[in-house]
């Protein structure tokens, strides 16, 4: 069993290459839901939903958001009624969302992703992080704003002076799925946002010291690949980096992959890190997806 940990934009990407050489079933994919809420009447949890449309293959992965190919009729009738969304909902994803908020309403949001993945055809366990809601706010030069409307309604563009969210109780099953896999995986996900809410729940940082971990940097050079994670690093004091990813998880990491474009850093992450991996991390398609995946894969003791 591996389990990985993951935010909604990179780690899909690896997720993509991941499930083409190994068995799904043999996969354990815990997902961040800080950013989960209720929008336009339906439980809104987009790394979830991300997650399962990539282990689908449903996903429109231009966005990493919503389903490929989704049609907006009922998004842009909300709009000419007066009623118009902050979050841009697809018709396929919306039934998703409509359904997921039935089922958790019935058996709890672990419940329902499970039930939802054996629907998708996916073999591979889903779990999201928490089924209790974070209180999750981002302090700005312009005040404290909730995660969608910094994300959404200012894309991403007010200064960020700190990142607060609440502590949240794990879903059953995660503690588990680390001690019992031979590998922990985690992604190149948004180290604040997506990957430090999983490593923040009651025991997990105590299960990966016995686990062997590798992390993959989402931050080449001195800034993200994509999204405001730099930022969110930036406020929070963490040297936005190859090095400042390294810090983060120095405690329980065995193995960091970085980009070749940071050969320079080296000497310096090796210094916090056991084992660093130099290769290309920029997975732009299903070649570099899989070869990252497999060099991981290959890593393992
Ligand atoms: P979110 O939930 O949409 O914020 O997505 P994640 O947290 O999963 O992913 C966001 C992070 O993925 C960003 O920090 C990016 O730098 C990183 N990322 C996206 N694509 C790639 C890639 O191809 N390679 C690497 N190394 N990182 C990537």
């Amino acid at each position: 069993m591996i389990t990985v940990l993951s935010g909604g934009t990179g780690t899909p990407k690896l997720l993509q290459g991941l499930k083409e050489i190994v068995d799904s079933n043999d996969l354990t994919i815990i997902v961040n839901t800080l950013e989960n809420d209720f929008f336009s009447g339906v439980y809104v949890s987009a790394d979830i939903d991300t997650v399962l449309y990539t282990m689908s293959d449903m996903i429109n992965d231009e966005l990493w958001y919503g389903v490929k190919n989704d049609t907006f009729i009922t998004h842009e009738r909300l709009e000419e009624i007066g009623c118009p969304e902050l979050l841009r909902i697809g018709d396929i994803d919306r039934a998703t969302k409509i359904q997921k908020t039935q089922l958790m309403e019935k058996y709890g949001l672990l419940k329902a992703c499970e039930i939802q993945a054996e629907n998708m055809g996916i073999g591979a366990k889903i779990i999201p992080m928490s089924e209790e809601n974070s209180d999750i706010k981002i302090i700005t030069d312009i005040g404290e704003l909730e995660f969608h409307d910094f994300l959404i309604k200012h894309q991403s563009q007010p200064d960020v002076l700190d990142v607060k969210f609440s502590e949240v109780k794990p879903s059953e099953g995660i503690i588990d799925a680390i001690e019992n896999s031979e590998a922990v995986i985690i992604g190149p996900s948004n180290p604040i946002t997506s990957i430090s809410p999983i490593l923040s729940l009651d025991g997990v940082r105590e299960a990966l010291k016995d686990t062997y971990v590798i992390a993959v940097s989402p931050i080449i050079g001195n800034d993200s690949v994509s999204g405001p994670a730099s930022k969110f690093m930036n406020a929070l004091g963490i040297d936005v980096s190859a090095i400042g990813v390294a810090s983060l998880y120095a405690d329980f990491l065995d193995t960091i992959v970085i980009d070749n474009e940071d050969d320079d850093k080296e000497v310096e992450v090796n210094q916090i890190v056991n084992k660093v991996i130099l290769t290309n991390t920029i997975m732009n398609n299903l070649d570099a997806k899989k070869n990252l995946a497999q060099i991981i894969i290959d890593s393992i003791p």
